[in-house]
């Protein structure tokens, strides 16, 4: 799950990392109101989407009055922020920052990630703040420090000396940086984190170090233990048809090609896939239906991968196991009943009840194409929509 950089500031603050002033608003009026409580000559008007790269898009823009703040806060506010993060289509800016300006020396980068190789938490700093670290990381792979962290001693005074002193920190601030990379990763580790980036964080004229921005993934397996992030939830910025999945307890994510898939169990959906993508075509989305899927479910299942207008035909893809065949063909015969079905349907079933799910599908009278093999099933539908 992500959050917004007020959001995520606030979180660090929490663990005493400094951050500006601030303050969130949704309407030009507020973010004026809120400038004039904040005082001072500078405002940085920032737009608060799911996504980095806000700057270089417009979405971040530094105030030298109040007539700017309005005309800043009006420009963003309802603008469809295009990042490289968002994709072409851009996401709609429905919340505002409103920050006291920062005097800016230097601009870092620091972030904790999980690292699956050693199994460890990565801390990271690069002296190339403020930019795109996936460039930095593709150009000049030296200018990040990378560490890992054992989880039993935590971040030791070597590493966050190693790191600061890596990316230039001058002496006086020293101190300082450290502490701040430790607080990060103890936020990290009690927030159940999975990436907490800072960038920049800033050496400020006065040598004081400040978190500039914010970005925070949490890891979904552990938010039952953490209802005050849960809370920082906002559905605006997530996919329609993946919240409207969860509600029916189907995992589901939205892709970009044009075969719906209706699988049961996550290996099977992400082999389907794969075997799409060999014939030729793309998955239109993942869909994992789980082992107890009801006629309900695989319903609303179809329901949400027809409301996709780019989804030209459907493959089911069913390991009969614990789960009947018979009873995931019920489902689809009413599934495609329900929904007017009008894109070609191919349907793989092996297992429990094959011949019995066959026939059900055979005698619905519905235009179902059957197949055997996953092999035979890629090659019907993507010939099927081709
Ligand atoms: P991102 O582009 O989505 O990562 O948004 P950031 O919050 O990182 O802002 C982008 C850039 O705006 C930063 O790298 C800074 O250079 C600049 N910026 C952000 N806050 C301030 C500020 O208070 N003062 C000034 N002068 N620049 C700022
Ligand atoms: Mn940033």
């Amino acid at each position: 799950m992500k959050i917004h950089e007020y959001q995520g500031k606030e979180l660090l603050k929490k663990f005493g990392v400094t951050t500006p002033r601030g303050i969130p608003c949704f309407s030009v009026d507020e973010a004026v109101k809120a400038a004039e409580t904040l005082g001072g000559k500078v405002w940085v008007v920032k737009a608060q989407i799911h996504a980095g790269g806000r700057g270089k898009g417009g979405g971040v823009k530094v105030a030298k009055s109040m007539d700017e703040v309005r005309t800043f806060a009006g420009q963003i506010l309802g603008m469809q922020l295009v990042t490289h993060q968002t994709g072409p289509a851009g996401q709609k800016v429905r919340r505002l920052l409103i920050e006291e300006g920062a005097d800016i020396r230097k601009e870092y980068y620091v972030a904790a990630l999980t690292d699956r190789a050693t199994q460890k938490v990565a801390m990271m700093a690069s002296s190339e703040g403020g930019m795109d670290i996936e460039e930095v990381a593709h150009k000049t792979p030296e200018k990040i420090i990378k560490v890992f962290v054992d989880p039993a001693i935590g971040l030791t005074d070597a590493q966050a000396t190693e790191l600061a002193n890596g990316i230039g920190v001058p002496a006086g601030s020293l101190a300082q940086a450290m502490d701040t990379l430790k607080k990060l990763y103890t936020c990290y580790m009690e927030t159940d984190s999975s990436l907490a980036e800072i960038n920049p964080l800033i050496l400020e004229g006065n040598g004081g170090i400040k978190a500039l921005d914010a970005k925070f993934n949490f890891d979904a397996n552990a938010l039952y233990r953490h209802p005050e992030i849960v809370a920082y939830r906002d559905l605006d910025e997530e996919d329609a048809d993946e919240i409207e999945a969860s509600k029916f307890d189907l995992a589901y994510i939205s892709l970009d090609g044009n075969i719906g898939c209706l699988v049961n169990g996550a290996g099977l959906a992400m082999a389907t896939m794969d075997t799409i993508k060999l014939f030729g075509a793309e998955p239109a989305n993942f869909l994992d239906v789980g082992g107890g899927a009801t006629t309900e479910k695989v319903t609303e299942a179809f329901k949400i991968m027809l409301k996709n207008s780019k989804v030209k035909g459907i493959l089911v893809n069913i390991f009969g196991g614990i789960m009947k065949c018979d009873t995931i063909a019920e489902g689809v015969v009413a599934a495609a009943k329900e929904t007017h079905l009008s894109v070609p349907l191919v349907v793989r079933m092996k297992g429990t009840n094959e011949d019995l799910g066959k026939k059900i599908l055979r005698e619905s009278g519905l235009p179902i194409i059957s197949a055997d093999t996953m092999a035979d099933a890629a090659a019907k539908i993507v010939a099927a929509v081709k």
